[in-house]
């Protein structure tokens, strides 16, 4: 009977699932599959996390929109051919590191350090087709639905560009924009990367395009993963490990394919694709000069920064991520009046990043401007939430007094793991103790042997503790009596021994049961 029933119980919970979540065709493969996130929300998901997605990968390359047009297109033309229809977008993102990713829905972004390495549009196809792959299978929704998306606050770890080392600590993200940040650093597995290899040269054929770009392009990342290359390792690679089993499979499918498309006009657009990316091309040295500079400052040698940002701004003056990176060294510099006037040159040009407004919010902060402080760190956090703004938020705020709204953000803040969410975890447990001191210290109440009344504070938390009394409580010759003593300071893990002032007389027999202590927040 309990066999039957549990059985039964599973069934049930098999058929409810089943009727929630649906067992459907995937219009790819033809597997028959079960997944708890529906189109719609496939949809949703996508069109949600996009735009956050985009700014914890460095943001829009916004110099040069014919590239983003060109790349769009090409992607149009592989998505115009695939067999789930979405809204599909593609976005060039201002980011050195090679990489390309899809969110559910069929949104997706190559970085503008993997177009440095292609050498054909039939190359770009075999990138894009890939990810429209990963796309219309529904790799991510998989994912979502396996439950293997990592949990909890991402590093915004992708970008070697753009973040100073201030910053590097509080990019973390946070809220609803993790979701995203998950989905596209995450990695699928190889049976998927083989499956989006496959669909993907098969897109590439339907749109026209030779499918031994994608040999050659595996051939490429085979090098680079050989040499070891930097940036490709932290990118790419991270997601996709390059394999010569990889080349082969690809080899082997486009040479089965190659007896039915005789007579096929398939082209490898190479001349298309070297005036598209000529501008890229030409600035390339400028933004060689840019991770120079990042680097000088994590050895913190601020001056050759300056020299090597100053540099790539004269080369490049409409690229507004040398601004702001040069607002970042004016920061660790303490010059940050200097440092606004950069921020607002690198808003000036792109007004959607996240990080230059979060750049002028600090700045402002540390000048004491704490409406403006106020108004940018916001804003940056409208864009895209990252520990860095809810601490500077947070700061502020206590700055004005206002210590619930501190505390709301220290909390948020402390989600980030290294020593910025080390920092906002104190600093919410320091505001919060003085007014949940029970969840930090414990007291107990006795009387010594002359019945002098005591109590042993001990602070078990990892912060000093500070803000709170302790409230005594005796029934003495008859009579309660109350007295209340501020406690000062107390060292994380120690105790002290706080003496009430109050005694029973010497005379008369007293019980534990006729005293008490009680810490109170003093909520300051
Ligand atoms: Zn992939």
């Amino acid at each position: 009977m309990l066999r039957f029933n549990s059985a039964f119980r599973i069934l049930a919970a098999i058929f409810t699932l089943w009727a929630v979540a649906g067992c459907a065709v995937n219009p790819v493969t033809g597997r028959s599959e079960l997944s708890l996130v529906s189109e719609a929300e496939e949809r949703k998901i996508g069109a949600e996390q996009y735009v956050p997605s985009q700014q914890g990968q460095g943001g829009r390359y916004q110099v040069d929109p014919e590239l983003t047009a060109y790349v769009s297109k090409v992607g149009k033309r592989l998505a115009d051919v695939s067999d789930r229809k979405f809204d599909y977008e593609f976005v060039v993102l201002n980011n050195d590191v090679p990489n390309a990713w899809a969110l559910p829905g069929g949104k997706i972004a190559v970085n503008r350090g993997l177009l440095y390495e292609l050498n054909n549009e039939a190359e770009l196809a075999a990138v894009l087709g890939h990810e429209v792959s990963h796309a219309a299978i529904g790799h991510g929704a998989q994912a979502m639905t396996r439950g293997t998306l990592m949990q909890g606050a991402m590093a915004i770890g992708a970008i070697a560009v753009g973040t100073s080392d201030y910053k590097k600590y509080g990019d973390y993200v946070l809220g609803g924009a993790q979701l995203g940040a998950q989905l596209v650093t995450q990695t699928y597995g190889r049976e998927a990367e083989r499956e989006a290899d496959h669909y993907g040269i098969e897109y590439m054929v339907r749109a026209g395009y030779d499918p031994h770009a994608a040999i050659t392009l595996q051939e490429t990342f085979v090098a680079l993963f050989e040499d070891k290359k930097s940036g490709w390792m932290e990118g790419m690679f991270a997601s996709h490990p390059p394999s010569a089993e990889r080349v082969e499979n690809n080899r082997a499918q486009v040479a089965a394919m190659m007896p039915k498309l005789a007579g096929h006009d398939l082209e490898t657009g190479e001349a298309r694709f070297n005036q598209a990316i000529a501008k890229l091309q030409k600035t390339k040295p400028a933004y060689k000069a840019f991770e120079d500079a990042q680097k000088a400052i994590n050895k913190k040698d601020y001056q050759t920064a300056l020299v090597k940002v100053d540099g790539c701004i004269r080369q490049v003056p409409e690229e507004a991520r040398f601004y702001g990176l040069k607002g970042d060294i004016l920061v660790s510099q303490k010059q940050y009046s200097a440092a606004l006037q950069s921020y607002d040159d690198a808003l000036k040009r792109d007004s959607s990043y996240y990080d230059y407004y979060l750049g002028r919010g600090v700045a402002h902060s540390r000048l004491n401007q704490t409406a403006l402080a106020r108004q940018d760190l916001e804003q940056s956090a409208k864009i895209l939430p990252t520990a860095m703004a809810m601490n500077e938020l947070g700061k502020v705020a206590l700055v004005d007094g206002n210590r619930v709204d501190a505390k709301r953000y220290f909390q948020q803040a402390s989600q980030a793991k290294g020593l910025l969410g080390e920092e906002a975890s104190a600093a919410f447990a320091r505001l919060d103790m003085a007014d949940n001191p029970a969840a930090y210290a414990t007291a107990e109440v006795y009387a010594d042997r002359n019945g002098r009344i005591l109590a042993r504070v001990s602070n078990r938390s990892k912060v000093e503790m500070s803000g709170m009394a302790v409230q005594f409580r005796a029934l003495i010759n008859g009579k309660v009596v109350e007295r209340r003593v501020a406690l000062l300071t107390l060292a994380p893990n120690t105790y002290q021994d706080v003496s009430s002032g109050l005694a029973f007389p010497a005379d008369t027999a007293w019980t534990a049961d006729m005293m008490a202590v009680q810490l109170l927040g003093t909520g300051k």
